[in-house]
């Protein structure tokens, strides 16, 4: 027989907050088990962090979350300062995703003799798409993330296929300088029109937001005509973008997972199809992994195969 009184809805238990390097050292102690996997974050969360944590909690005993506003890998030009600050909600998603420690520090705390003289290099795969209109935002990115990592010590790292070039230079990084690390890849989470979950979305205008589906428009375009080559593909995905005039585009490719290298028209296989434009004031990026070939189309992330770097076109 069953007791309405008996049915007490279980609070979920809020994260420990570390702000220091002592308190997080003093939570990472405190876990039960090293198993533990990180995702890190620079704050307004939203569904699409949500999905890494879930991920992560899932497949390990601990998950810590890191929130940090890198200003390393902004240029003085960017949105550092403007930078959606939500950390309340922030802790609300991650109680109810079950985020063992939050580690939330200051820029003095991460880089406590000002900005780090060595840095880590992201070579030549950082200058190109991204990286040829944020000079250093990749060497910025890669240092932090090799701070957090050995900051918390985590094993296991879950990243969004949604910065595709970042999960790849995070990687090529893990391999090229031996870190001790599983790299895990989530797929994008978008929202129900097909629009990329994004902290930086909360900058467009009601218009600017139409404007800004052209994006996944153009992906899906071009995921149609995966199984016709390389350059139905571009054709495709183009066409829709050249009908939204409001939207700048900076680029739109079709590369290999690994090198980043344009695919040639013989090309069958995992490609990447990336964009990037400007919406309003609001630089926006999204992607897909696609099949090249025939039964091709999007994949939600790339197969392992197509990810082991020593794969070329
Ligand atoms: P950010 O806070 O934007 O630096 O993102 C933190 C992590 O969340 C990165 O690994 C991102 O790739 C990932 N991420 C951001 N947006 C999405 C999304 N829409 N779907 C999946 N992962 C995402």
């Amino acid at each position: 027989m069953t007791d309405s009184t008996s049915h007490t809805t279980e609070q979920p238990t809020a994260p420990v907050v570390a702000h220091t390097r002592t308190e997080l050292r003093a939570a990472r102690a405190a876990l039960t088990s090293r198993d533990v996997a990180v995702v890190m974050t620079m704050g307004a969360l939203h569904d699409g962090h949500a999905q890494l944590v879930k991920r992560a909690r899932a497949e390990h005993d601990h998950v810590i979350v890191t929130i940090f506003l890198n200003p390393l890998q902004f240029g003085p030009k960017e949105d550092l300062s403007r930078y959606p600050r939500t950390f309340d909600a922030d802790m609300e998603i991650c109680t109810s995703a079950g985020v063992d420690v939050v580690f939330a520090p200051t820029p003095d705390v991460v880089y406590p003799d000002g900005d780090p003289g060595v840095r880590i290099s992201a070579g030549p795969l950082g200058t190109v798409l991204e990286g040829q209109s944020r000079p250093g935002h990749f060497d910025g990115m890669l240092t932090v993330v090799a701070k957090l990592l050995h900051l918390t010590g985590a094993r296991t790292a879950y990243f969004g296929q949604k910065d595709a070039q970042q999960l790849l230079l995070i990687r090529r990084m893990v391999r090229d300088l031996d870190f001790p690390v599983e790299v895990v890849a989530v797929p994008t989470v978008r929202e129900d029109d097909g629009l990329a979950m994004s902290s930086r979305n909360t900058y467009l205008t009601e218009s600017d937001r139409e404007v800004a589906l052209c994006l996944s428009r153009a992906l899906r375009a071009g995921g149609d005509a995966a199984a016709y080559g390389p350059s139905s593909i571009r054709r495709a995905a183009r066409e829709v973008l050249v009908e939204e005039p409001l939207a700048l585009v900076d680029y739109l490719v079709l590369v290999h997972p690994t090198t980043l290298a344009d695919v040639p028209e013989w090309y069958r296989g995992e490609a990447l199809l990336a964009v990037a434009a400007r919406v309003g004031t609001t630089r926006l990026i999204d992607n897909t992994p696609v099949l090249v070939g025939p039964g091709g189309g999007m994949l939600d992330v790339f197969t392992p195969e197509a990810t082991s770097l020593s794969a070329h076109p």
